[in-house]
């Protein structure tokens, strides 16, 4: 801590965001270039050091946060970049697409504004990145042993990094023709630019992890050939099966889910289309489901230049302070919360039937109408409470149309018959059965990530990929190993 006053003299400052006017014309991250660095040092000084980080159990990875909060506030990027670099693989990822559980443990947020973690965190990747102080880190000799990591999303890289920098052969399995899972085609350009990506993927090709994309285990290479290939299998395929709305209307063009829409519009930014075939300009779109993917699905139809759009989310309006009987500190409240996304909603006026940022809470949809070649054009919705219930005469239309689905995920999809070739057992709520070892009922498969945890986070995938590579290092082992595990499957969010 080189400022012990720090808390008390500099006020909370986050990496300022571009206009909305401005940044809604292009693709590229909502964030002003090179604003961050002037302002970091002085936001980590802000950190008091506490004698108990409640930070650190409030990341999934224990990340060291005091340590690296003390050596940016000296400017010891070097040491900082070595300290965050030993709790996770890919900081520059989280750095941006962290919801930052970190921030709602921090002490100070008991009764001021958190430290800015999660910039700081970014700011010492980035510089890290600049300052070639994340070379690639190759083993110095190799194990003779392989894996298979089936799936390239945070948790397949993650504990592909972990295992190859073991001294393991290992593989990455990806059906995409790139590397990246929902990073790559489901998270927006402005929200990471995907070159943090491919930056990351050329550091693991140079420490020696081999990639093989565009090929679905299951259907390219038999589950149980590729079982037999290696000495152990990780399986980190994601929960790709998405939930439906049932309602009259579903089937009607128009309306799509929103992982069928959101990797168009990335592969538009990739060069591979000219333009989104379920593009939204000059569409009135409605966007059914309230969080994260939604809001993703707003900010990528304000770009593609949507004539409205509107997100429904059945749960009511958020509070705007933490309820301390409810939720108390250190755990991560519901809080009615602005992305980049409802703040350009709001100040373009996009959803002239909603609240100001385009949300509109408390709201259930009955039925979809169309026109007689079957195109979906408006939405019937009701005003539910707590309980679900219609509150009656509350019904109203929207226009609509591109209804877009975000209604989360379920688990694993089976399509490919990766789950049924190898006999993999599940949960009853259909992500893959595991053991406190990560291993599934199969000797020598393992199963990490949201295929198994389900639908989750990319600090808690990253923190499940370096957890099941220690449990695969020891298998191949024969019992030890020298690689951390932040996590066992069973830890959950720190909630009330
Ligand atoms: C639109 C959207 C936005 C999100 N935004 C955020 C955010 O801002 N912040 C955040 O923390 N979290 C976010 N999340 C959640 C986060 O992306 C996931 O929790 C995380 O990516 C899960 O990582 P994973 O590696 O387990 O799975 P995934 O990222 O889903 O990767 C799984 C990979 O496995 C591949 N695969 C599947 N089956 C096979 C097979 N048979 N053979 C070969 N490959 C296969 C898939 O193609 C995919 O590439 C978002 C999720 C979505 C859908
Ligand atoms: S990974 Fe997320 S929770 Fe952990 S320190 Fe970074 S922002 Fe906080």
């Amino acid at each position: 801590m080189a400022d012990p006053k720090g808390f008390l003299t500099t006020p909370r400052q986050e990496w300022p965001r571009r206009p909305v006017a401005e940044r809604v014309r292009d693709w590229n991250e909502v964030y002003v270039p090179g604003a961050l660095l002037p302002l970091v040092s002085g936001q980590a000084d802000r950190c008091m050091d506490c004698g108990v980080p409640f930070c650190h159990d409030a990341c999934p990875l224990g990340n060291l946060i005091p340590e690296w909060n003390d050596l940016v506030s000296r400017e010891d990027w070097r040491a900082a970049a070595e300290r965050l670099h030993a709790t996770n693989n890919f900081p520059e990822f989280t750095g941006r697409l962290c919801p930052a559980p970190c921030e709602a443990g921090c002490v100070l947020a008991i009764n001021q504004p958190a430290v800015t973690i999660k910039n700081v965190e970014c700011a010492i990747a980035d510089r890290a990145w600049e300052e070639g102080l994340a070379p690639p880190a190759p083993p110095d000799r190799l194990s003779g042993r392989t894996v298979a990591v089936i799936g390239s999303g945070p948790t397949g890289l993650a504990a592909a990094q972990q295992l190859t920098r073991a001294g393991h052969t290992v593989a990455v399995y990806e059906r995409d023709d790139r590397i990246g899972g929902l990073m790559r085609y489901g998270i927006p350009e402005f929200k990471m630019e995907k070159h943090h990506l491919d930056r990351r993927v050329a550091q693991m090709r140079a420490e020696g992890t081999r990639f093989r994309t565009s090929t679905t285990v299951g259907r390219d290479v038999e589950a149980a050939e590729l079982r037999a290939r290696y000495d152990a299998v990780v399986i980190a395929t994601g929960a790709t099966a998405w939930r439906e709305l049932a309602v009259p209307g579903r089937e009607l063009a128009g309306v799509h889910q929103a992982m069928e829409y959101l990797p168009l519009a990335n592969r538009v930014r990739e060069g591979d289309l000219e333009s989104s075939p379920l593009s939204a300009a000059g569409r009135h779109v409605v966007i059914v489901g309230g969080g994260d993917t939604g809001a993703d699905c707003l900010g990528t139809a304000v770009r593609e230049g949507a004539a409205s759009v509107t997100q429904l989310d059945i749960y009511g309006r958020p509070d705007d302070e933490r309820d301390e009987d409810a939720e108390p500190w250190p755990t991560y409240p519901k809080l009615y919360r602005l992305s980049a996304a409802h703040e350009e909603a709001r100040d373009l006026r996009t959803a002239p039937a909603a609240d100001a940022d385009a949300r509109l809470f408390a709201a259930s949809t009955l039925r979809l109408t169309g026109d007689a070649d079957g195109r979906v054009r408006s939405l019937h919705l009701v005003e539910v409470d707590a309980g679900r219930r219609s509150v009656p005469g509350s019904e109203r239309t929207l226009p609509a149309d591109l209804v877009l689905l975000a209604l989360g995920f379920s688990g694993p999809g089976r399509g490919d018959g990766l789950i049924d070739q190898l006999g993999l057992e599940l949960e009853p709520r259909g992500t893959i059965a595991r053991d406190a070892d990560f291993a599934t009922n199969v000797p020598g498969v393992f199963a990490a990530g949201d295929a198994a945890r389900g639908q989750s986070l990319i600090v808690w995938a990253i923190a499940e990929g370096r957890a099941v590579a220690a449990a695969v290092d020891r298998h191949l082992t024969g019992g030890t190993t020298l690689l951390p595990a932040p996590i066992s499957p069973y830890d959950r969010p720190m909630t009330a």
